[in-house]
């Protein structure tokens, strides 16, 4: 289900990337007349996806046992929407490099309903700060941009882990559906997980998309207390306690987009200040 959800730790990592054999001193063949890319063999997957990641180029992620002889014509078939793909990210790499993305006026938490403007004041902290005033939120600390954002990343979550898990118990006693802990992170990819203990860690980021989300995902994830899989049994339970199950998850596999570049933590990984850009890629089953 929603990619950024959650199976047990042991059944998501990531596979094996492996060079194509099309890459051609980084460049496409002329004669496959295709762009190099990367094969990602992924237990979690059930077809085949193409996606277009900043850091990556062009990835295909393939089930476990996917023939990959396969593929080179499958890319080739896609090449039209590669190539678009790789124009808009190649664009949106030179805006970024003549133009980082500024430190945020203000913050909106969709999920909760508030909005804070931001003030940035110099100081002699030894660390930024980032903390609630009656006109907002004021940075201090005379922090670099990067310092500043991760001060507001620190704040983020001190305001997820208020307001979260009493949302999670709510929905949780409302639904009979008894879990055993909560854990607030900040995941890179997922918006929450489920263990077998039924610890039920929550993304301190989602606190920047809509309430309706949310509350989606709390369903999902306690259902997962029921039924650690994405078994037909489970999709019926979580249809049980939401109807609009589908729609709900298909818009939370977008709803990366609502989370602002300073609140994912710099460095490699799926969600940089870049991230949004991967709302793009495009889930292709050409097969
Ligand atoms: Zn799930």
């Amino acid at each position: 289900m929603p990619s950024q959800q959650g199976l047990p730790r042991k059944r998501r990592r990531k596979k094996t990337a492996k060079a194509s054999n099309n890459l051609v001193g980084g460049r496409p063949d002329p004669l496959l007349r295709t762009h190099p890319y990367l094969i990602r063999e992924s237990a979690r997957a059930r077809r085949v996806r193409l996606k277009y990641t900043l850091d990556n180029g062009l990835l295909v992620i393939v089930p476990r046992g996917y023939d990959t002889a396969r593929i080179p014509a499958l890319v080739n078939r896609e090449n039209a929407w590669i190539s678009k793909a790789a124009a808009e990210i190649e664009a949106r790499r030179q805006e970024l490099e003549n133009e980082p993305p500024a430190l945020p006026r203000s913050i909106l938490l969709r999920a909760i309903g508030e909005e804070r403007s931001v003030v940035y004041a110099n100081g002699r902290a030894s660390r930024a700060l980032a903390r609630e005033t009656p006109d907002g939120v004021k940075v201090s600390g005379c922090p670099s941009r990067e310092e500043a954002a991760a001060a507001l990343r620190r704040w983020t979550a001190r305001k997820a882990r208020a307001a979260l898990p009493p949302w999670l118990i709510q929905v949780s006693a409302e639904r009979g559906l008894p879990f055993a802990r909560i854990a607030i992170r900040s995941q890179r990819t997922r918006w929450a997980s489920c263990s077998a203990r039924k610890t039920i860690s929550v993304n301190q980021k989602l606190l920047f998309v809509p309430a309706l989300l949310v509350e989606y995902v709390f369903i999902h994830e306690l259902c997962h207390t029921v039924e650690l899989n994405h078994s037909p049994r489970f999709w019926k339970l979580v249809a049980r306690h939401e109807p609009d199950f589908r729609r709900l998850d298909r818009e939370l596999k977008g709803a990366w987009r609502y989370v602002p570049w300073w609140a994912c933590e710099p460095g490699k990984g799926e969600l940089n200040e870049n991230h949004w850009l991967r709302q793009r890629e495009a889930r292709r089953d050409p097969v």
